[in-house]
């Protein structure tokens, strides 16, 4: 079969054929990086999503079921599975301040149904996406694990409550689920979501629209990681020997916002119209990961620079464009 991209263990491909693995979220961005690798491994894999629901504009691929976690008969989807990756939620700090009551259903009770579910069945593993947000702000110096988690939104609430049902879950008497929960640190690349800073910085160097709205004076630092790497930590703890637990999936390095528009501006070649309005309450000034235990118990190894990531989601806006522009000439 194709080769395993670098740094993730041998032998992961052969026990998720077993019984196939399942994606929540698949038609999301994180989602579908994942479903697409796996498929490039020949996994079989079976996408949940609600973006493919009937209604919705977006048609489920054959490797897809539409609906809604929270209401689906989730027993159907999940027997046999040999990994369950759980990447459906709610995402985004600033709208959970309104609608709480959607980030809990979604991000809480969602994650409760699946693990109760995969426990009921004897799912061996479940990989779950939590979010650096659960340490709320940092000092500077990096967050690892031990760190006492201070979510300081409703979504990050969310995102621990969910992470500790996991590892409820796992510790429950009896329980032959294990639970590995990743802390991703703002994750970029191409199909980010459109809400996010860089997806956005990039648009407004392309000249598209409005100006740059960034919150507070482009001093706060985030730790952006490509999510060719999260795929690739995401993947090898689907099969690691470890206990259930919490990974920091960062890079170690962080980026001011402002130095991430110099760097747009260097990949595009247009600096970014921007606007600096008052920051937001939730919004960490500061995060870094310590990415010492991923290393160690995951074999996890960021790869890609935020330079060449930055490149790499330039270049997909941009053939994204070209495919949606071009008039169709020829057929038809
Ligand atoms: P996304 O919105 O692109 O993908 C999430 C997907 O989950 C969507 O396609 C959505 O339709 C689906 N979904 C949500 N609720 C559902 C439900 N009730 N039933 C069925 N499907 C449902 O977001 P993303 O950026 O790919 O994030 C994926 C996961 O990673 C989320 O859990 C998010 O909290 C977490 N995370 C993301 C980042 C990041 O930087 N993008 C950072 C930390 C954590």
């Amino acid at each position: 079969g194709p080769a395993l991209p670098e740094g993730v263990p041998p032998g992961v491909r052969e026990e998720m054929t077993g019984g196939g693995v399942v994606v929540t979220g698949a038609a999301g961005f994180i989602g579908s990086h994942l479903a697409q690798a796996l498929a490039r491994w020949e996994v079989p894999v079976l996408g949940v999503d609600r973006r493919w629901g009937d209604a919705a504009a977006e048609e489920a691929p054959p490797w897809g079921v539409g609906g809604d976690l929270a209401t689906l008969d989730l027993e159907p989807l999940l027997r046999g599975a040999a990994v369950v990756f759980h990447l459906a939620g709610r995402p985004g700090v600033r709208p959970s301040w309104d609608s709480f009551p959607d980030y809990l259903r979604d991000n809480v009770l969602v994650t409760q149904r699946l693990l109760e579910t995969c426990a009921r069945l004897g799912v061996p593993r479940v990989v779950m996406a939590s979010s650096s947000s659960v340490y709320g702000d940092g000092d500077g110096t990096p967050m690892d694990e031990e760190r006492t988690p201070c979510p300081a939104s409703p979504y990050a609430v969310t995102k621990l409550a969910a992470e500790r049902l996991g590892m409820a879950y796992a510790q429950r008497a009896r329980s032959k689920l294990s639970v590995v929960a990743l802390r991703y640190f703002t994750v970029y690349g191409p199909r980010q979501r459109p809400d996010m800073l860089i997806a956005r910085a990039l648009r407004s160097a392309r000249g598209e629209g409005k100006l740059l709205r960034i919150l507070g004076d482009g001093s706060a630092r985030r730790d952006f990681t490509f999510v060719d790497d999260v795929v690739k930590a995401t993947l090898s703890a689907a099969t690691a020997r470890v206990p259930s637990g919490t990974y920091n999936v960062g890079t170690g390095l962080n980026t001011s916002i402002n130095e991430l528009l110099a760097l747009v501006a260097d990949v595009t070649g247009r600096f970014p119209r921007v606007q600096y309005t008052r920051p937001h309450p939730g919004d960490a000034t500061v995060t870094l990961a310590d990415p010492a235990r991923a290393a160690d118990v995951l074999g996890y190894r960021p790869t890609t620079s935020l330079h060449d990531g930055l490149v790499a989601q330039a270049r997909s806006l941009a053939a994204c464009d070209a495919s949606t522009a071009a008039p169709s000439r020829g057929a038809g």
